[in-house]
């Protein structure tokens, strides 16, 4: 059986006196990492060997506790501590792991900063916190939380993530293991997406999908924030003023970008069979033009949505490699014709005739190269007319089985 990790996010509302404590134990979890990356940094610029995780716990806090400089650290959890450890040794992991071509590379562990936009601390079962009769968040050495429940969750986690994002806002996070949850009912169509640039997402069955209007009015609310930043004189009360409410538009920016995420994978899920989509592995991606649009468009968060529902719900989920060339191939007969300047968005196939629409045709590639059955008519555009406009979306007939030839 698939098992899916889900995350659930809650926000929490803490009193003053549980703000400071939190405070302190993300300045605690934020030394003890740094020590421990400057013991590891130490022995490396030494030629001595890679400091165990162990051994660092043993120095960094059970014996710092009773050193003047570091006694402080026994005013929070030691849970709190050694999973800040973890991360270290997370982040040493995926560093090592990309210099081996195993995943894609990342920086170096860097220090943590006071100013880091983004603070979290967590706590295992080790740690004893629990979730009280009334319904709040008990968390040693901190207290008794107010949580918004916002759903329920499937089943009591082992571990909870404090974290408080750049807004000033609390969320208590929560990874969740389940199965497939419900076996949606069999439909027939199967699906191909492309990331459009035009339109967030392109389907192989000739819609095209935008954001919606909640979430262009929230990034246009950014926009104005950060116009007025920029205008405000350095150091000056009223620029901090203007730098909280860009962090706040950033975080309604990014929850009405999850939301649509969420409300279009929901009803792709449910309408398709079979989903698949084009893997661009968006950090290879980080240095050409694209990259800030498709990380604007937050295309692999939207990916890694579809992915978790999928499973959830027993559909299939086929991510293809990121070299086909879905724009150089004519999805009706299958003819390469070669690359097509970004401009051209409509071009008659030379040798099957069809007409094709850039879009529609590279998501039914997509599919195609993932081995679903899709229509092609899709891809199909009527000499003469425009491609589907935003208003038409969602129009067009259920797809047909394919028929290239
Ligand atoms: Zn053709």
């Amino acid at each position: 059986m698939i098992r899916v990790q889900l995350r659930y996010s809650f926000r929490l509302y803490p009193g003053t006196g549980q703000r400071a404590a939190l405070a302190m134990a993300f300045g605690c979890a934020r030394v003890v990492y740094n020590d421990a990356l400057r013991a590891r940094e130490t022995a490396r610029s030494e030629g001595m060997p890679f400091p165990k995780t162990g051994d660092l716990s043993k120095q960094l806090i059970t014996e710092a506790k009773s050193t003047p400089e570091r006694a402080w650290l026994a005013e929070v959890s030691a849970v709190v501590l050694q999973q800040s450890l973890r991360d270290l040794d997370a982040a040493y992991r995926n560093f090592f792991d990309g210099l081996q071509g195993k995943r894609p590379r990342m920086g170096a562990p860097r220090y943590k900063s006071r100013k880091d936009t983004r603070q979290s601390v967590r706590f295992t079962a080790n740690a004893r916190w629990s979730i009280t009769t009334g319904g709040k968040l008990r968390l040693p050495k901190i207290g008794d939380l107010k949580v918004k429940w916002s759903r329920t969750l499937p089943s009591v986690p082992s571990t909870v993530t404090v974290v408080k994002d750049s807004a000033g806002r609390y969320f208590a996070s929560f990874v969740v293991e389940t199965g497939p949850e419900v076996v949606l009912p069999e439909v027939a169509p199967e699906l191909g997406i492309d990331l459009g640039l035009g339109h967030f997402a392109v389907l192989s069955d000739g819609t095209k999908a935008d954001s919606p209007r909640f979430l262009r009015r929230a990034e246009k609310r950014l926009k104005k924030a950060q116009r007025e930043l920029s205008r405000k004189e350095k150091g000056s009360k009223n620029r901090d003023k203007a730098r909280t409410r860009v962090a706040r538009a950033h975080a309604r920016v990014a929850d009405a970008r999850r939301e649509f995420h969420h409300q279009l994978s929901t009803k792709l899920i449910r309408e398709n069979q079979a989903i698949a989509v084009e893997d661009l592995a968006v950090k290879g991606l980080a240095r050409t033009r694209l990259a800030k649009s498709v990380h604007d468009a937050g295309w692999a968060q939207f990916v890694s949505i579809l992915e978790y529902k999928a499973a959830r719900y027993g559909r299939t989920f086929v991510k293809i490699g990121r070299f086909e060339p879905t724009s150089q191939v004519c999805s009706q007969c299958g003819v390469k014709d070669g690359p097509k300047p970004l401009h051209v968005r409509v071009w008659t196939c030379g040798t099957c005739g069809s007409v094709l629409d850039r879009d529609i045709n590279a998501a039914v590639n997509v599919a195609k190269a993932a081995g679903l059955a899709v229509s092609a008519c899709g891809a199909q555009v009527r000499p003469g007319l425009v491609p589907a406009p935003r208003g038409e979306a969602g129009t067009h007939p259920t797809p047909q089985p394919s028929t290239a030839r």
